[in-house]
């Protein structure tokens, strides 16, 4: 086995192979800019190496740097981990001539997998299923036209260097597809250098659906069943679980068994995913092949029970594999959910900052976190917004699914926007829970974007117990203070008018070793809970079910987090019940003057000059922030007065892009 391994990337993936590297016994190597001087995987491995600044391009995807890191260490081998260097032949081709170990596959298997028009054809040979499309590159408008026909519309164009959910576009109509191809081939040439594009059939309403496989030297090759990875956002995962609720049994295996002879066609050595494309009458199809760990690889360990970093260690240093196909465990439900700094209800902007409290949940045996950042830590805007993932894990789905939620309310996270609102809605989405998914989920769930009131329902009566419940306990903290009371076994009660919104109850509460008894009207709610006054998580059990609430206590309420939401709550003496309304009134800020960079980030262009009349949804400027162009549109018809920034400014938060008249 290898001695020291240096790992070539960052954040929570980083922090996920040193974890295995460490349990082995084998040293580790962080390489890391300058912006993560401070960050967790360089504190965690045994040795770090500063190799430039910010930028990705000057210095994880600096091959150079890397090679130089790794001599200067002396490492045995590296983990690229996703992204950065992962895909990149010449990178692996680097190595192996220093004679350090590439733990992933060869260089063949990568140039080939690394393009969707190669790597189809290969498939085709292999007889694998793919997508409807001959599959070779378009040379212009009227060829694309043809194939497109020839298909039959709708169709996908498809950039054959593309990933990321990048240099795809969907076409219905002969206009479509000529637009299509442009704007296709435009996205591939500057994101990629490589413009070529491909027509295929567009599967509508499908799922995706990918066999994770592993295979040795010897070649061994089996599959470690699938993920479904449905959940998605402009082509970008959200949610992924194992297994699948829509594959039975024998379309499991035989997807498999593709994956298994695709990988043996690229004499494939170490873990990768074969990516599948299915139909609602379950035919599936070849999407891509990614050579590679995946970001979702989690879901696949809780069902099986193996380690994929592990496996990619030994297999790279030599070992074979010690199990066949049918001792591969498939046990269980497995559920991620990725945690981003980005803001839902602000149309998913990247967020950036420290992290003012940063507290994930806890683990045990049913949840999982892989987390690349720590409570003081800083969100930079040069990489992508991923900040964690939550992986549940229970007997089935709904287990798995009701694990996730209140996972999702235990994540305590300030500083930063984050995304734990929008994936509790999701959780909590009749379809979700229905099984009755497809990619095309979110866009149809959500089409002009996610608003607060898409946020998971809330259960008033939950928010009336807690708050009681948290009032009660001050209440007595105040008494013993003031000793009115003495000794701690009693029982504390209170009569209250609670506030939520504009409804308000009245309510009575006895308090008996972490027992509350609320009584609302005719009806008595009961919280079981060992929360401690001023403890943010309040964990319990209301009426025999499990949940978790943030409390923070603000000058007039009580803050409470759930699903994402944040609700003031006032516990008021039946008395000073009639200032509710001058308590609540809130005024909403006017932006009705000006445009404000919604995030610190680059300003790209501006798209209006001053004087000029707009249009509500017209485009007026793009920021740039964590390597994602924001476009930022007028919300009203209105003349530009001023513009207050030019192209290539860097802006901070809420400062003046332009003022309106
Ligand atoms: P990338 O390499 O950019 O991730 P993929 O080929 O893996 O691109 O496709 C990403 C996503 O795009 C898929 O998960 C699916 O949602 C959608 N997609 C790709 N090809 C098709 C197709 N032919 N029909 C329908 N959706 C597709």
């Amino acid at each position: 086995m290898f001695k020291k391994i240096l790992i070539a990337n960052r954040g929570e993936i980083a922090c996920r192979i040193m974890r295995t590297a460490q349990r082995m016994g084998i040293k580790t190597v962080a390489v890391y800019s300058e912006a993560d001087a401070n960050a967790l995987h360089v504190e965690m491995a045994d040795e770090a190496v500063l190799i430039g600044p910010p930028s990705a391009a000057e210095s994880y995807l600096d091959i150079k740097k890397v090679l130089a890191a790794v001599a200067q260490t002396g490492a045995d081998a590296v983990h690229p981990g996703y992204g950065f260097l992962s895909e990149n032949a010449a990178f692996a081709k680097a190595l192996k001539k220093a004679g350090v170990a590439f733990i992933g596959p060869g260089t063949h298997a990568i140039t080939v997998m690394g393009d969707k028009i190669e790597s189809k054809k290969l498939a085709v040979t292999a007889g694998v299923n793919t997508v409807p499309g001959d599959g070779g590159a378009v040379k212009n408008a009227a060829e694309a036209v043809r194939v497109a026909k020839k298909i039959g519309y709708p169709v996908m164009l498809k950039a054959s260097a593309g990933g990321g959910g990048k240099g795809m576009r969907v076409a219905r109509n002969d206009d479509e597809c000529r637009e299509g191809l442009m704007r296709a081939q435009g996205e591939a040439a500057t994101a990629f250098g490589d413009d070529r594009v491909f027509v295929e059939k567009y599967i509508e309403n499908p799922r995706h659906i990918e066999i994770q496989i592993l295979a040795d030297g010897a070649g061994n090759t089996v599959y470690l069943h699938e993920r479904e990875c449905s959940i998605q956002r402009r082509h970008q995962k959200v949610i992924e679980e194992a297994p699948s609720a829509f594959l039975d049994p024998d379309t499991r295996r035989a997807m498999g068994e593709q994956a298994v002879v695709l990988a043996r066609a690229v004499k494939y050595q170490s873990a990768g995913t074969v990516e599948f494309i299915v139909d609602g009458n379950r035919n599936f199809y070849f999407l891509e092949m990614n050579t590679r760990l995946q970001v979702e690889h989690p879901v696949t360990e809780k069902i099986t029970g193996l380690d994929l970093v592990e496996w990619m260690f030994r297999i790279a240093a030599g070992e074979n594999l010690p199990f066949t196909q049918s001792q591969i465990p498939l046990q269980g439900w497995a559920i991620e959910a990725r945690i981003y700094a980005e803001n839902p209800l602000r149309n998913f902007l990247p967020s950036s900052g420290r992290l003012i409290r940063y507290s994930p949940p806890r683990q045990d045996d049913t949840l999982r976190v892989d987390t690349g950042v720590e409570e003081g830590g800083e969100i930079s805007i040069h990489y992508d917004p991923m900040i964690a993932k939550v992986i549940s894990y229970g007997a089935n789905r709904e287990e798995a699914t009701k694990r996730m939620s209140v996972a999702l309310d235990e994540f305590y996270i300030r500083g930063v926007a984050h995304n734990i609102g929008f994936l509790a809605a999701l959780m909590a989405h009749p379809r979700f829970i229905e099984g009755r998914i497809s990619t095309d989920l979110i866009a149809e769930e959500y089409p002009d974007g996610f608003h607060a009131q898409d946020l998971a329902p809330e259960n008033p009566k939950l928010l009336v117990a807690v708050a009681s419940a948290v009032h009660c306990a001050y209440q007595e903290r105040a008494a013993l203070i003031s000793g009115q009371i003495a000794g701690r076994t009693r029982v504390v009660a209170g009569d209250w008018v609670v506030m939520v919104g504009a409804e308000s109850s009245a309510v009575s509460v006895v308090m008996d070793e972490g027992s509350y008894r609320i009584t609302l009207g005719r009806e008595t709610l009961v919280v079981e809970t060992a929360w401690k006054l001023g403890e943010p998580l309040f964990r319990g059990h209301l009426d025999g079910t499990p949940f978790c609430l943030q409390v923070e206590r603000t000058a007039i309420a009580y803050r409470l987090t759930h699903g994402g939401a944040e609700t003031d709550v006032l516990v008021m003496h039946p008395r000073a019940a009639e200032l509710q309304a001058l308590m609540l009134e809130k005024t909403p800020t006017d932006t009705s003057k000006s445009l404000l960079s919604p995030m610190p980030g680059l300003l790209v262009s501006v798209a209006v000059s001053e004087g000029q009349d707009i249009k509500a949804g017209d485009e007026l400027a793009v920021v740039e922030a964590m390597k994602m162009e924001n476009v930022l549109r007028s919300e009203r018809d209105a003349t530009v007065a001023a513009i207050k920034a030019v192209p290539g400014d860097t802006l901070a938060v809420d400062q003046i892009i332009m003022e309106f008249e």
